[in-house]
């Protein structure tokens, strides 16, 4: 039986994590991390496999078989711009628990702006014992943007902690009980949206989409005023000028990011400081070392069994 192809990661997470997530994992395989040192300038041609997040440019010139190309996290907008990415199957880490925590985040995020946390923390700093009028969440609609594995899962679980919840992809989805936008219905879909939740992948067609154009058409007479902004998807697709402005001229109510255009943010941006504003530093759903090369493992088993790749990745649509 010939021998099993190795398998290089090159993956720029903290490496412990690597190394603590590659023990077992690739049974019967050589793994080459990068990472280590040792593998510095090693011939990796006659290779098949790679798993790869924001890599060294050199990587597809030092590895010109490759036979499959492993992301890292969900999304490729990193993967699909790399010089000399070979024309070879792409395939997209989807998880259970990385969709798990997206959908922690952001129905976290969207109980803070519903049961108005900002508010109640700076009452409680200043020891003043006051109610305010609370909305529940049934009279608040969460329109959520991108229809995929995290998107549909996040709709399920805001609508069990009551939120109405509507959704816009690019084609039309059916989803039980969830009104569903598709393509240029985009308006009809933000006029109806209190909570807009971005979980779009970064795409040509994406790029810059949460815009000041975007936020002005939100559904204005929320029971909590003006409209919030939460997004967890990429920071390429929103307009930070445009968020600021939006936020400061009160046409936004509030923001949850954990995605910038510039990461990570920089020290001086305004968002760290704004009282109606959560920053996280691109942490709503951290790939799991540990699932995600098991996922891998599993797809190198289906190829090479002749079955087909699951999550590949459509490199015209950009995702
Ligand atoms: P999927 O590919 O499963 O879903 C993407 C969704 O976006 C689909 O519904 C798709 O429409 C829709 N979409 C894409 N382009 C357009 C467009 N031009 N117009 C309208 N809708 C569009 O991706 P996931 O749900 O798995 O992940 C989404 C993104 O979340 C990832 O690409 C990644 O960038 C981001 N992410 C962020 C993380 C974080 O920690 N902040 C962690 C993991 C992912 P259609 O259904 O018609 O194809």
């Amino acid at each position: 039986m010939p021998a099993k192809s190795p398998v290089i990661i090159d993956l720029k997470f903290i490496p412990q994590e690597v190394e603590d997530g590659l023990k077992g994992a690739f049974a019967g395989r050589e793994v080459i991390n990068l990472a280590d040192p040792a593998h510095k300038g090693r011939d990796l041609s006659g290779i098949d496999y790679a798993v790869v997040w924001k890599s060294a440019p050199d990587l597809f010139s030092r590895a010109p078989d490759l036979k499959v190309v492993f992301s890292g996290g969900a999304g490729v907008d990193h993967v699909l711009t790399l010089p000399g990415l070979p024309d070879v199957p792409l395939v997209r880490f989807v998880d259970r628990s990385l969709t798990t925590r997206m959908s922690e985040w952001v129905v976290m995020n969207c109980l803070l702006h519903l049961r108005q946390h900002r508010a109640y923390e700076a009452r409680a700093k200043a020891r003043v014992w006051e109610d305010l009028s609370q909305p529940e969440a049934a009279e608040i609609t969460v329109g959520v943007m991108g229809l995929g594995v995290l998107g549909q899962d996040a709709i399920r679980k805001l609508g069990v902690m009551g939120f109405k919840t509507i959704g816009w992809s690019r084609s039309k989805k059916e989803i039980d009980g969830v009104q569903t936008f598709a393509g240029d219905e985009l308006d009809v879909f933000l006029a109806r949206t209190d909570f807009l939740v971005g979980l779009l992948p970064l795409t040509d067609e994406t790029r810059g989409i949460f815009n000041a154009v975007v936020f002005s058409k939100l559904r204005r007479g929320s029971p909590l005023g003006a409209p919030v902004f939460i997004n967890g998807g990429r920071g390429g697709s929103q307009v930070e000028a445009d968020i600021l402005a939006a936020l400061q001229s009160g046409v936004l109510g509030g923001a949850s990011l954990d995605v910038f255009e510039q990461e990570p943010l920089a020290r001086d941006s305004p968002f760290w400081d704004m009282g109606n504003v959560y920053v996280t530093p691109h942490v709503a759903a951290s790939s799991d070392v540990k699932a995600l090369f098991s996922h891998v493992e599993q797809q190198i088993d289906r190829f090479e069994s002749g079955l087909p790749l699951q999550h590949l990745v459509d490199r015209k649509a950009g995702y």
